[in-house]
């Protein structure tokens, strides 16, 4: 058995540690500019936003949850109406909905991309039915094609929660630009990572943009003149003056990602544990462009946990996500679902684990992440021969 060095699930330093001269200069910058919030680093972060994403207006705010919460603020969203969302993903998507006052509705997913499926959104469509948000999860497009569909068919607005997806497009075109709002986060661990919280949202439409603005002022407009109740919710200059210096190299990380992702495929295949249905590989959506924010073997025959602690003990990181879907979450006890109401959500849970993938992961690491859960497998079998 060879040894080798831990392989962290996640290692910002490695990114950061390049480009320190560069950021420290920025926030030196704002530092002296003394204009730490609506300073001109955030107007120029929000250009280069709307135009990754396509939308003619990026509008930013505290974090990727606010972002989620001013969209639904923004539409009028009510106590009342309901706001179909996946139950597989993270808190965030599902609680700013509670946050309204509006009832949630819990949509299963399509077993193979672990993203909302739309066959089931069309089935819990009503006429309360106020908005749909579809998450990209890992980094991968929802069907958006379908989705606008039925949604722009009923007038119902999109929301797209692009928190774990920025880069990314479906059928080219980028998300965030298929719905009414997308909503973006800068948490370190998302593919544009910052130094701290932070958050954006992508919109077309001007009147929308200003509303939203509007709304993480404080609804304050002049000053101490409140249109309407908002929230506090604004990007620190600081922190868009860092993030701009990442976000000049999103392409690259985003490039770096998926080539881990083509070098996983590749050493897997090899390994020969696809053919004895060991686990199953993260399936790609041929219409997606896809930006691996996280890598995700599915692993079956109820052994995830057994290869979870096995990798922990040979100081490989892995992490998953989501163990505890929402609808099976304490605080949604009263929306009353059982766990096999979502059965494919309640499957992933399961069976679901997520390996490193992180830009400067090293083939060297790779090779080692693939052989320990080879030998997993393979120690596992000998035991079960003798
Ligand atoms: C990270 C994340 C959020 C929340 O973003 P924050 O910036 O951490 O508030 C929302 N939805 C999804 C799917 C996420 O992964």
């Amino acid at each position: 058995m060879f040894n080798h060095r831990p392989v962290p699930l996640l290692d910002v330093s490695r990114s950061n540690s390049v480009i320190r001269d560069e950021v420290l200069e920025a926030l030196a910058e704002v530092y002296d500019s003394g204009k730490f919030l609506y300073g001109p680093q955030v107007t120029s972060l929000e250009k280069s936003i709307a135009k990754l994403c396509n939308t003619k207006h990026a509008v930013g705010c505290a974090s990727g949850s606010d972002a989620i919460l001013l969209a639904l603020m923004a539409l009028d969203i009510e106590p009342g109406d309901e706001v179909i969302c996946p139950s597989f993903t993270f808190f965030a998507t599902a609680s700013a909905v509670s946050r309204m006052g509006a009832k949630i509705v819990f949509a299963d997913i399509d077993p193979r991309t672990y993203n909302i499926d739309p066959q089931q959104i069309a089935a819990k469509i009503t006429s309360k039915t106020r908005a749909i948000i579809p998450v990209h999860l890992f980094g991968q497009a929802a069907q958006m094609n379908d989705i606008c569909n039925l949604a722009g068919n009923r007038d119902i607005p999109v929301i797209e929660d692009a928190a774990q997806a920025i880069g990314a497009a479906y059928h080219g075109r980028p998300v965030c630009s298929w719905g009414t709002i997308g909503c973006i986060s800068f948490y370190p661990t998302k593919n544009l990572g910052g130094f701290g919280d932070g958050g954006m949202l992508a919109v077309d439409n001007e009147s929308l943009a200003d509303r939203l603005r509007l709304l993480g002022g404080h609804g304050m407009r002049p000053r101490y003149h409140h249109q309407e109740i908002g929230i506090n919710s604004r990007l620190d200059t600081f922190q868009a003056a860092a993030l701009e210096v990442k976000a000049k190299r999103l392409d690259a990380y985003t490039a770096a990602r998926q080539a881990n992702a083509a070098r996983y495929h590749h050493l897997f295949e090899e390994s020969g544990l696809i053919k004895s249905g060991a686990i199953d590989l993260p399936y790609q959506d041929p219409a997606a462009f896809h930006v691996w924010n996280q890598y995700s073997l599915r692993v079956h025959d109820g052994r995830r946990d057994q290869l979870r602690s096995y990798l922990t003990e040979n100081k490989v990181g892995s992490e998953i996500y989501y163990p505890i879907p929402l609808h099976e979450q304490v605080c949604y006890k009263n929306l009353g679902y059982q766990p096999e109401d979502l059965p494919q959500t309640h499957r992933a849970a399961l069976e679901i684990l997520h390996l490193p993938i992180f830009p400067e992961l090293t083939e060297e690491e790779q090779v080692a992440v693939v052989s320990r859960i080879s030998s997993f497998f393979q120690s596992a079998r000998s035991r079960a021969v003798a």
